[in-house]
């Protein structure tokens, strides 16, 4: 019999199969999917290679490096550092932002203090009093007073101008969550921004140097198999089985597998659809039951050549383009050309096809500085309708702790709570804390 299931093969999950596998525990990692890495992963549609969505790599992470150099990954092979991030305002001005203090410790402090392109010396100074202000807050209560607000209406309430919100906090929300400043909490801003600021030498922004199941999630697969431990994939789990008052396994194929410990690191909706199907609603479950779901939507293209001379993260305001980078140098060097695209308005793309999705991003790149008309050979829209939690105002609260009330029973994924919200470091920080509960719960 197994010690421990783990359900679901991203990053929350492999981390929690991961670190049980080494203290020796006896694993079974089980994921629907045909490869590892959910939200992480990379695959092969249809002949071309595409991955969930363009990732970065935040240099203040330290759960992410630490799982995956104890996993043997060589971070400085699986990583490229890009020195800047970008902001061009459609039909108007692009702006470099220095993105590492250590690396580019000149250009970050200018792009903080000079005079910039994108707004006014007064407007900056009213940016900056909104930042403290929402920082102060974050320190004082955490999501109590933020999670209230919109970033946009705590913007306005801090009297930054229309301007400066469409061009610099609308990429930033659309950058880091991929929504506008109106669609998201002011709690979840400055819940990232605080961990940046602790953490602020450390900052700097990576590209994956392959695709991100290759570099990252195979390798820590089969690091849980060496150490005697099995991940199997395609393997859908159905249901939850419980006796009395415990969860003693899951059902994949309608073969039950019992373990002593079941660890849930589903993805938000299939969470819920688990839980609800195997307890109902239940006062300890109720939160997580009505955390609400948003969809996320991407646009990978093949091209004849690069559509932009660097590989960096830019965003597009305003645009279909929340934010985008070239990857031929980087992440999928196979190819000539290869642009990765974060959609704005994820929930009209879902209802979109993707040659509509193909025609108004050819027409808005022209606007951002760049063609695409003639050298697209190849593209795949690639969309999650349910797998994030909604980053609306109200919903902290809602989200559940690793550890449940139920025996048997624990749960992981970056709807889970922890300080990194829905990030890789998110998902491996519930990852971890899931793999202490349980070595707690199974000795006793
Ligand atoms: C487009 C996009 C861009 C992103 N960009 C960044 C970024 O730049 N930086 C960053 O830090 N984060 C980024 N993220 C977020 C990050 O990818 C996620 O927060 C993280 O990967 C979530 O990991 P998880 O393990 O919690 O969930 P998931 O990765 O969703 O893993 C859950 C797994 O469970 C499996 N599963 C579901 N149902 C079942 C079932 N019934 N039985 C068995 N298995 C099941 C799924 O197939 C999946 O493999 C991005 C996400 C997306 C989609």
């Amino acid at each position: 019999m197994n010690e421990v299931v783990v359900v679901g093969a991203g990053l929350a999950g492999l981390t929690a199969g991961y670190r049980l596998a080494s203290a020796g525990v006896r694993v079974h990692v089980t994921e629907a999917r045909p490869y590892v890495g959910g939200r992480t992963a990379s695959w092969d549609e249809r002949g071309m290679k595409v991955e969930s969505g363009l990732h970065r790599y935040i240099g203040i992470y330290s759960a992410l490096p630490r799982l995956m150099q104890d996993a043997g990954i060589d971070l400085s092979k699986a990583l490229i550092w890009e020195d800047e991030v970008e902001i061009r305002v459609p039909d108007g001005p692009s702006a470099l932002y220095g993105a590492s203090p250590l690396r580019r410790p000149f250009r970050t402090i200018w792009n903080v203090a000079g005079p910039g392109k994108l707004c006014t010396p007064g407007e900056r100074a009213r940016l900056g009093a909104f930042f403290a202000a929402g920082l102060l807050h974050y320190a004082a209560s955490g999501s109590t007073v933020l999670d209230r607000h919109t970033v946009r209406d705590f913007a306005k309430s801090k009297r930054v101008s229309d301007r400066t919100i469409e061009r610099i906090l609308v990429p930033l929300t659309e950058g880091l969550f991929f929504y506008p400043p109106e669609r998201y909490s002011a709690y979840v801003l400055f819940a990232l921004l605080a961990q940046g600021a602790k953490r602020a030498l450390r900052s700097g922004v990576a590209a994956f140097s392959g695709g991100m199941t290759e570099v990252m999630a195979d390798p820590i697969a089969e690091r849980i198999r060496a150490l005697g431990g099995t991940v199997q994939t395609a393997a859908t789990v159905t249901s939850l089985v419980v006796r009395g008052d415990r969860v003693v396994g899951i059902t994949v194929r309608d073969r039950e597998i019992t373990a002593k410990e079941v660890v849930l690191a589903t993805s938000l909706a299939p969470a819920q659809e688990l839980v609800r199907k195997a307890f109902g609603i239940q006062s300890w479950n109720e939160g997580m039951l009505s955390l609400k779901t948003m969809p996320s939507a991407t646009l990978q293209l093949e091209l004849e050549r690069p559509a932009l001379p660097v590989d960096r993260g830019t965003f597009g305001p305003g645009t279909s383009l929340s934010a985008f980078t070239e990857q031929s140098r980087t992440t999928f060097t196979h190819v000539p050309g290869r642009l990765s695209i974060i959609l704005s308005q994820a929930e009209l793309r879902l209802l979109q096809r993707p040659e509509e999705i193909l025609e108004e991003v050819c027409r808005d790149a022209p606007r951002l500085g760049f063609e695409l008309k003639n050298i697209v050979r190849d593209y795949r829209v690639v969309t999650l309708p349910h797998d994030f939690y909604s980053l609306t105002p109200g919903m902290e609260a809602l989200r559940p702790p690793q550890e449940t009330p139920i025996a048997g029973l624990t749960l992981a994924g970056d709807y889970t709570r922890q300080n990194y919200l829905t990030t890789m470091e998110g998902a491996v920080i519930s990852g971890e804390h899931a793999a202490a509960v349980v070595t707690r719960r199974l000795n006793g």
